[in-house]
């Protein structure tokens, strides 16, 4: 294709409506069409990303290859699409602003005052087209975070009208993603909101294309042409999006309703035939229909809201159907856990996961939840801070260093098994500055990392500070938790395992952001798998 064309999801009436579910799953139509498609997300907030916001604030921070700490959205754009995305994916108002008064500092300006129109739009404006420019994609979508109207989007809805002008109307479309509220008390369906958040969007000069209408209840046809009417739009582009008990059926939603053949109509591209979803739908026939039920135990400090963990829980809806099975993710809070209660909350588990976190909060329980699984043969995966703990539980409890720790828990802890890398100890800004992104690790032959991945040399992406402290490790792994993946540059141990364990492995990486419906992950799937031996296993001896 010659020109790229463009694609933004604004937001009415609501927030938490699923901007990014909707634009990843149209992104997915049109791939599945033979397009080539990104998605990028702007974010109105002033944090220049948002890896130094609490995930209780915006649920968990996404990391990308490139190391970009990014929204969650970026996620699902990726588990959906199967298409890595980078730094250019995501955007907020403060790296628009640091880059713009970085240029001022500079001089760049020429002396000019520095404005929001024209400065900070045209830098926004820049971020957009750079993926456009980038050469591999026909067509970006980019969802602009936050509600129409709110003061902190007028500056990207300023960048969208002028994108439609600069670009020409058949290559940039406005999708509107609204809410039908349901009145029970008047049993009726309300289009009044999204009346008058399609408003709001003319008085800032873009009226939308399309909308799509999030509904408990269907539409009729008549509602649809009465939003059409005062809405400005065709009723073939009234789209309902009804709530879905699954966010993996939108796509094929969406497809029913004709949202990618509108979307394709009005951006002037040919749309022959039908999307090809074969893969996709063997994936949701397998996630539909699982032969057995496998427990996992979650432990984690933000279990409060889902959100914090959403990648984790993702990854387990993909290794559950590789696995043809239902993985139902038990949420412990971390802080909750004591030496005296873990067996009553733990042991029924058939897998333990012990979550990613940062801060002392919470760290003794995650500490007795791999002690339990540890001793009692509980298939355990570790991740990031959860690897932590479990060398930690290890050096206390089998090598018997009393108060082994991390220095992020306790700088002064007589064994600092887990410490800051030398390179981090001068780092004082808290923002960007861990070690992130994607990681080589070699694996050590034979150990269950090398079988799980069929491969010796692979590639993980990260979001930590403190590291294996290597000084332990000779005493650690004569004493038998082996380390059996390892930066080849570097020698950082990054994974570890108990090989006299059925199935307990410890990660430094996250690999749960790649996870994706078309590439479950395989550390995933096999601990599904294992903990499902285990269960078989336990069921057999109750019943014998
Ligand atoms: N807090 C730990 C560190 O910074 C682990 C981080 C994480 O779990 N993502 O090293």
């Amino acid at each position: 294709m010659d020109t790229t064309k463009y694609i933004f999801v604004t937001g009415g009436v609501s927030s938490s409506l699923g901007k990014g579910i909707i634009a990843a799953s149209l992104a997915k139509l049109l791939q599945a069409r033979g397009f080539r498609v990104t998605i990028q997300k702007l974010d109105p907030y002033i944090n220049v990303d948002p890896g130094t916001l609490n995930p209780y604030e915006h649920g968990e921070c996404y990391v990308t290859d490139d190391g970009a700490e990014t929204d969650l959205d970026l996620g699902h754009y990726e588990r959906f699409l199967n298409v890595p995305t980078s730094q250019d994916n995501n955007v907020t108002t403060g790296r628009i602003y640091q880059s713009v008064i970085q240029k001022e500092r500079k001089g760049e300006f020429l002396g000019k005052t520095v404005q929001v129109i024209p400065h900070i739009t045209n830098e926004i404006k820049e971020r957009v087209q750079m993926l456009g420019k980038s050469g591999n994609y026909d067509i970006v979508i980019t969802e602009i975070g936050g509600t129409v109207g709110d003061i902190e989007s007028l500056p990207y809805i300023e960048s969208v009208r002028q994108l439609k002008w600069d670009l020409g109307k058949e290559n940039t479309l406005v999708v509107h993603l609204t809410l039908i509220p349901y009145l029970s008390a008047a049993g009726e369906l309300k289009t009044k909101p999204t009346q008058h958040s399609v408003k709001t969007l003319m008085e800032s000069g873009i009226q939308a294309d399309i909308l799509v209408c999030r509904t408990e209840h269907e539409l009729s046809d008549d509602l649809k042409r009465k939003l059409a009417l005062f809405c400005n739009v065709e009723t073939e582009a009234v789209i309902q999006s009804i709530d879905a008990s699954t966010i993996y059926d939108v796509p094929n939603l969406m497809l029913e309703e004709g949202l990618d053949r509108v979307a394709l109509k009005k951006l002037n591209l040919d749309a022959p035939g039908a999307p090809n979803l074969e893969r996709w739908n063997e994936f949701l026939s397998r996630h539909k229909n699982p032969k057995d039920t496998v427990h996992i135990g979650l432990i984690g400090k933000y279990v409060e809201l889902q959100d914090s963990y959403k990648s984790i829980l993702e990854s387990f809806i993909h290794a559950g159907a590789a696995n043809e099975l239902k993985v139902k993710v038990h949420s412990i809070h971390s802080e909750h856990i004591t030496t005296e209660n873990v067996a009553g909350k733990i042991e029924k588990l058939d897998g333990i996961l012990v979550a990613p976190g940062f801060g002392e909060r919470g760290i003794e329980g995650k500490i007795e939840a791999v002690r339990l699984a540890r001793e009692n043969g509980i298939p355990f995966l570790g991740i990031c801070l959860g690897m932590q703990m479990a060398v930690i539980e290890y050096a206390r409890n089998v090598l018997q260093l009393e108060g082994a720790n991390s220095t992020e828990m306790n700088p002064d802890t007589a064994h600092p098994v887990i410490d800051l890398m030398e390179a981090q100890k001068s780092i004082t800004d808290m923002g960007g500055t861990m070690r992130l992104g994607a990681w080589k690790c070699e694996l050590t032959p034979d150990s269950i990392a090398h079988g799980v991945y069929g491969d010796s040399l692979i590639e993980e992406r990260h979001r930590h500070r403190y590291e294996y402290n290597d000084n332990y490790r000779q005493a650690l792994e004569d004493a038998g938790l082996k380390a059996t993946g390892l930066n080849p540059d570097t020698g950082l141990v990054e994974i570890v395992e108990l090989p006299a364990h059925p199935w307990y492995v410890g990660v430094q990486y996250h690999p749960e952001y790649k996870s994706t419906v078309a590439n479950p992950h395989p550390l995933f799937v096999a601990f599904v798998a294992a903990a499902y031996r285990y269960a078989s296993a336990k069921k057999d001896v109750s019943m014998a």
